[in-house]
């Protein structure tokens, strides 16, 4: 293979958002590996044997405040408005989910205000002052029949952790509500690639100077390919051979299934905390827009990472923080180097997060010596 300016490991949101501001920007020339057989990492999309619109790994709901980031990726597509609605199935019942004051009033019987709500909750609420952990953050905001009614199982079923062994963060993203916003997320920008995430990542992916090559294994291809720098976005403990043990990571099955309905369930999502071994049902036709006499569901049941399986999840806690510390000490003395995105900063980061810490990424490159061939790579993580 011939030599270029930067080889990239990994098709996702951050390889890619990489490679094209670098030809785009600063006419360098990439090339961008990825061992799947597509394009677009975990936000790939594509249309099923029945021709539906599905997410391969899992549903992925566009959100941001960030300005730069709309900016950014609508050069490559337009957007289709929607808001996200999920449902909590338990007790035998539909439940508005998150907390607000519609599951308020159904787990009391009666109609209440958002003051009588507020009240309560605080009756409710574990005095907790500093949450530490997952399990803290939910008894500190809502107190523990609500905390055992949607979060302690499904923490446990998804994480196969309790929540006390957790991040704060982990429970803590989800809102409570006291008024009647039934809206999954807050953020002021929620809407949908209007062609999917795939044919967006296609557009970023045919700027001049940006080469991919599909199925194609870093570690089998690195010897054959020149290169004057890596940007790596996979696993950054297989990058360095397990030297400090394998990070441990949560992965997840997922079963689709196609239905003769044109909707199978009242919202995207349904959650199931306490039945099933799966932990929600998603019907993505809800937000694509899509018109189509069928619909198709997948179902999703967590399942343990070993090698060989996709790592879908870094684990939010300390332990693993403190394991993933040591590759990134050594992650700083690699030369000509620079890791990214979720896996190889064992972040939890949504796509707006992982687009803005590139783009950030790429500002740092592009301001240490534009014309340099050898810039320095700084690692954007702080
Ligand atoms: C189930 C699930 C649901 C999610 N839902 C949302 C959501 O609703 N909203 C949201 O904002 N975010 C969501 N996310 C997060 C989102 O997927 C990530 O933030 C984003 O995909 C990270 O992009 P990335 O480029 O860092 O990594 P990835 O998308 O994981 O891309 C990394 C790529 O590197 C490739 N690779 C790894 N190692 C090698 C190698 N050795 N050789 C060649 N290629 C390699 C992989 O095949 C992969 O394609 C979700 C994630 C999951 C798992």
């Amino acid at each position: 293979m011939d030599g270029y300016d930067y080889l990239i490991v990994g098709a996702g949101f951050s390889g890619a958002v990489l490679a094209e501001r670098l030809a785009s920007q600063l006419g360098k020339t990439s090339l961008v590996v990825d061992r799947r057989n597509h394009v677009a990492g975990n936000a790939y999309d594509f249309h099923d044997d029945a021709g539906l619109l599905v997410h391969k790994y899992g549903p992925h709901y566009s959100r941001t405040n960030s300005d730069e980031v709309i900016n950014y990726l609508s050069q490559f597509t337009e957007w289709h408005p929607v808001h996200y609605h999920i449902l909590s199935w338990t007790h035998g019942d539909y439940w508005p989910f998150p907390i607000n004051l519609n599951t308020f009033e159904k787990l009391i019987g009666k109609n209440a205000s958002p003051a009588i709500m507020a009240q309560t909750l605080a009756a409710w609420r574990h005095d907790i002052p500093s949450p530490k952990n997952s399990k803290e953050v939910v008894l500190s905001q809502v107190g523990t029949r609500l905390y055992e009614m949607f979060f302690e199982n499904y923490t446990r079923k998804h994480w196969k952790r309790d929540p006390s062994e957790l991040d704060p963060s982990v429970c803590g993203r989800i809102p409570v509500r006291t008024n009647r916003d039934d809206r999954y997320l807050s953020d002021k920008f929620q809407a949908m690639p209007t062609e999917g995430y795939t044919a967006m990542f296609e557009k970023m992916l045919a700027t001049p100077g940006v080469t991919v090559a599909l199925n194609t294994d870093y570690r089998e291809a690195k010897a054959d390919i020149r290169h004057k720098h890596l940007i790596y976005t996979g696993m950054i403990d297989e990058y360095f051979d397990y030297t400090h043990g394998d990070l441990p990571y949560r992965s997840l099955h997922f079963v689709p299934e196609t239905h003769d309905v044109e909707f199978y369930q009242p919202t995207v999502q349904v959650n199931y905390p306490n039945d099933h071994d799966y932990t929600r049902i998603v019907e993505i036709k809800h937000v694509t827009g899509q018109q189509h006499a069928k619909t198709s569901i997948v179902k999703e049941y967590p399942q343990d990472f070993e090698r060989g399986r996709e790592a879908y999840y870094p684990i939010p806690a300390p332990d693993a923080r403190e394991r993933y510390q040591k590759y990134r000490q050594l992650a700083k003395t690699e030369p000509n180097t620079l890791f990214l995105g979720r896996l190889a900063t064992y972040r939890y980061y949504n796509m707006d997060q992982v687009v803005a810490t590139a783009l950030t990424a790429f500002q740092a490159i592009a301001e240490k010596d534009p014309t340099s061939t050898t810039p320095d790579l700084a690692n954007p993580e702080s």
